[in-house]
């Protein structure tokens, strides 16, 4: 499996509440220093899937960019396709409640450096692989050449959300959008996507949404606790989450993702796949972190 996208250096910060816009709150403990990104996480939870992982991207020349670098190596991750960029290595900076509620500011650095013709080097690679999992927090004309280049199976999680040009969502095998994302990509009114628990009215419009969308095989939406929604061609379901108990739900879709693809790769169909990432995904989401809270394969409870 190769993932396009990108590496961050998270900076963890736990509150007691998250502030609103004007204040300013003080931290519960100590911040930490995670190894983060959307792509990085994805890539992580694959390898320990295990899942062999090429990792495409790019970090600064800097020392946050060689620790990222090594963390992922030491995950097994190949990160011969990461690249050093004359930028600084991306930050995310992640405010994390005791409930699992969090507030994410991201400085994207030498991610948005990132352009399709430093993505030479490793086409061979996305050509070749089964499959190509790529995010949005590289440019969108890095994810449209990586997609085009792309040999097998294209699965996109298209966070964060922004629009995607048609030619780019017609090659994609599947796509993994939460319920803003998809409201953006289908240009739906933000009323299509309210926050909180999901009620059949608020999800009866997903379906169609999904389908609108033009991609060559299902959508499946994220839905938080509320699990995930599967939209097919002629047919859409609930995949409901496993009951857990929540400590911190950063990282939960893209270990999602990430397991989503490793089912496929297996063969799996998509409905076993969903349920698969979802069993996955609620790991995480009981454990600290992002990267650092997706499970090694043994980890994972069997199903129930
Ligand atoms: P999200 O990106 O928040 O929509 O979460 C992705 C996936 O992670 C969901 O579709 C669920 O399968 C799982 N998940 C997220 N939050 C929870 C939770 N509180 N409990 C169990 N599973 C969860």
């Amino acid at each position: 499996m190769v993932v396009v996208g990108s590496l961050n250096v998270d900076v963890v910060v736990p509150l007691a509440e998250l502030p609103a816009p004007g204040q300013t709150v003080l931290g519960t403990a100590d911040h930490r220093r995670a190894g983060g990104g959307k792509g990085a996480n994805q890539a992580v939870a694959a390898a320990r899937l295990g899942r062999r992982v090429a990792m495409v991207g790019a970090v600064g020349d800097d020392p946050e960019g060689e620790w990222l670098t090594g963390l992922l190596a030491a995950e097994g991750v190949d990160t011969t396709g990461v690249l050093r960029a004359p930028r600084p290595t991306g930050q995310a900076i992640v405010l994390v409640t005791a409930d699992g509620d969090s507030t994410i500011a991201v400085s994207s650095g030498a991610n948005m450096w990132l352009a399709p013709e430093h993505l030479a080097p490793s086409y061979d690679l996305i050509a070749s692989a089964r499959a190509v999992l790529l995010q949005q927090e590289v440019g969108a004309e890095v994810v449209a050449a990586a997609v085009a280049a792309a040999g097998g199976l294209v699965v996109l999680n298209p966070a964060p959300a922004r629009p995607v040009d048609a030619a780019t969502l017609a090659r994609v095998d599947i796509l993994v959008p939460n319920r803003g994302e998809l409201a953006a990509l289908a240009g739906a009114p933000a009323a299509a996507s309210p926050p909180g628990p999901a009620d059949p009215a608020a999800l009866a419009g997903l379906p169609a949404l999904a389908r609108s969308l033009g991609t060559r095989g299902p959508v499946v939406v994220t839905l938080g606790a509320d699990g995930a929604l599967v939209v097919t061609a002629d047919r859409e379901w609930l995949v409901p989450a496993e009951r857990v108990d929540a400590v911190d739900a950063t990282g939960a879709g893209d270990t999602f993702c990430a397991a989503l693809a490793d089912a496929l790769l297996d063969g799996a169909a998509i409905d076993e796949a969903a349920r698969w990432a979802s069993r996955v995904a609620a790991v995480t989401v009981t454990r600290p972190g992002a990267m650092a809270a997706a499970p090694r394969r043994a980890e994972v409870p069997a199903a129930s």
